[in-house]
Parts: structure tokens; sequence; C-alpha cells
């Protein structure tokens, strides 16, 4: 088995500020890790690993800094690693990520058959959920979104469950295929202290746009098709009043008054 996990680096803390100014996440000062969602992805591909016997790859789509993750992932059970960094890629939309690591994916499949794509449910700075199934399109692999366990797995098919608005379902998919995961599938391991010095030593491999033939056209912030008009955070009003009355029957009629002038019943 190959799997490949998609890891992201994001901001370790949900409270990331906006500038007002230019719309843009503040990203400078804030400290960075994998993002959450990503330690289940890769844990569940490293789980795999162990019980099938293959390799974890694992790719990321980032700024130089961005290798840190990379080494996070050696320590925490990964094989390969790869780094699609180039200034092409910078600020694409999730339309244009998706792409430019398909395309990383179909490089890194030409290097040693690709048999299982392990994404996170979402990240915790866009939060868009969009890149595993685009990935999967892209590809044109079948996908299971917001998958919560893997039932069984054998050389030649996975079955999962995944969770749905009303419930679950299960679902058999063949080879090659891609999952998006939410943190009920796992407990993460710690980091070994062999994994941790391997990461040290870890060669991290960075490909351009032109290494994984990307077209240039399809990349960036002048080609991806999204725009964006305006990002603020909404204000908060929170307002209060007290209803008054001689007792409990008489505020709690004149509490059903008002809610039903209001239209909440
Ligand atoms: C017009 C526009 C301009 C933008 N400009 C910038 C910019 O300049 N700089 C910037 O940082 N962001 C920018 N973004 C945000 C960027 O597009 C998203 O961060 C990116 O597409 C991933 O989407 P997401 O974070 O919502 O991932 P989700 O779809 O929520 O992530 C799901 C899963 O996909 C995988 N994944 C997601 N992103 C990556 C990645 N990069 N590498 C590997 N795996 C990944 C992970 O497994 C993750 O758990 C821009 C967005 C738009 C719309």
């Amino acid at each position: 088995m190959h799997i490949v996990a998609c890891v992201k680096q994001t901001p370790k803390s949900d409270n990331v500020k906006i500038d007002p100014a230019t719309g843009c996440l503040i990203r400078s000062g804030a400290e960075s890790a994998m993002n959450p969602f990503d330690e289940y992805a890769l844990e569940e591909a490293v789980l795999l690993k162990e019980q099938l016997g293959g390799t974890v790859s694992v790719i990321t789509m980032g700024p130089p800094q961005a290798e840190a993750v990379l080494r996070d992932s050696i320590a925490r059970g990964a094989d390969r690693v790869y780094q699609l960094g180039d200034r092409a890629f910078a600020g694409s939309d999730t339309w244009s990520t998706s792409y430019a690591l398909s395309k990383g994916i179909e490089k890194i499949n030409s290097i040693l058959p690709v048999d299982l794509i392990i994404c996170g449910k979402q990240t915790n700075d866009s939060d868009t959920g969009h890149i595993g199934p685009q990935i999967s399109a892209w590809l044109g692999w079948p996908n299971a979104a917001f998958v919560k366990k893997v039932i069984a797995a054998d050389d030649k098919t996975i079955t999962v469950e995944r969770l749905t608005e009303d419930g679950g379902e299960v679902l058999q998919l063949p080879y090659p295929c891609v999952l998006s995961v939410v943190k009920d599938i796992n407990s993460p391991r710690v980091r070994s202290v062999k994994g941790r010095l391997a990461a040290k030593r870890a060669e991290i491999t960075v490909w351009t746009a032109d290494d994984v033939a990307a077209d240039k056209e399809k990349l960036g912030i002048t080609h991806c098709p999204t725009r964006v008009v305006k990002s603020f955070v909404p204000k908060r009003e929170v307002t209060a009043s007290v209803v008054a009355g001689a007792n409990a029957k008489e505020r709690g009629a004149k509490l059903v008054a008002l809610l039903k002038e209001n239209n909440y019943i």
C-alpha cells in the first residue's frame, strides 16, 4: 500500500485576526503547527501501513517554513515527504490549491503508484473542507468525506463509515481513492524519540510548478476563479432585557407574549 497524507501548516490558534484594511489573515507572529485534522489523517495512514505494509508519503503546499510540518510528519511515522513550494502557488484559492496538490500526487504516483490519499476534514484557518473532494475530482478517483471509521481494508478495497447530516453510511471504495477524515477516527500517537531523530535528518523534496508539470494558468492569485471581495469579523451585539412581573405566572405570560410578538414562537 502507498498512502499519501495531505497536511497543511496552519496557525496554532483558532483565533487568527483579520487585517481590516486588506481583508487577509494576519499570519505573521502567529505560531504555526500541523492543522489539527491532519494529525488524524496522518495517523490513519500510519495505522493502515502498520496493518497492511507499505509506505506513507506526505505532501504539503506552502511557503518555506511549511517544511516544519513535513519534519513533524516524519516524527509521526511518515516515510517520504514532499513540499510544493513555488511563488507560482501563492495566493491560490481552493480550486488552484487542489489542482496543484493533484499534480504533486500525480508526480508521487509516477515514482511509486498511489493507492490511497487521506486528507483532514477541514483546516482551522480557511476551513472550507473543499480540498479532499476537489483532489478526487481532479484525479477522477472515488471519494468519501467525513470518514469516522475504517471498517476493513485489504489490498483491493477499503470499507469506511462516514458521517452524513442525518446519521451515517457505509461505503466500500476500490483503490485508488481519496478519504477526508474526522477526529473520531483515531487517537494520534505521541512522536517517538526515533521519529524525532529521523525528522531532524530527513531530506525534504521541494517541487516547483514546473517539476509537477502544473499549468501555471491554473495557479496563484491572478488565475484562481475565486475573488475575495471583503473579509471581516462580524460585530457581536448582545442585548438583554429582564421580564418583570409580580409572580412567576405573570412573568411567564409576559415572556410568551414577547416571544410571539417577535415571531420566535
Ligand atoms: C482568492 C483566495 C486567495 C487566497 N490566498 C491565499 C494566500 O495568499 N495565502 C494562503 O495561505 N491562503 C490563501 N487562500 C486560502 C487557500 O486557498 C486555502 O487555504 C487552501 O485552498 C486550502 O483550503 P482550506 O484551508 O479551506 O482547506 P480544507 O479544504 O478545509 O482542508 C481539507 C484538507 O485538505 C488538505 N489540505 C488543505 N490545504 C492543504 C495544503 N496547502 N497542503 C496540503 N494539504 C492541504 C488537508 O488534509 C486538510 O485537512 C486564498 C483563498 C482564496 C479564496
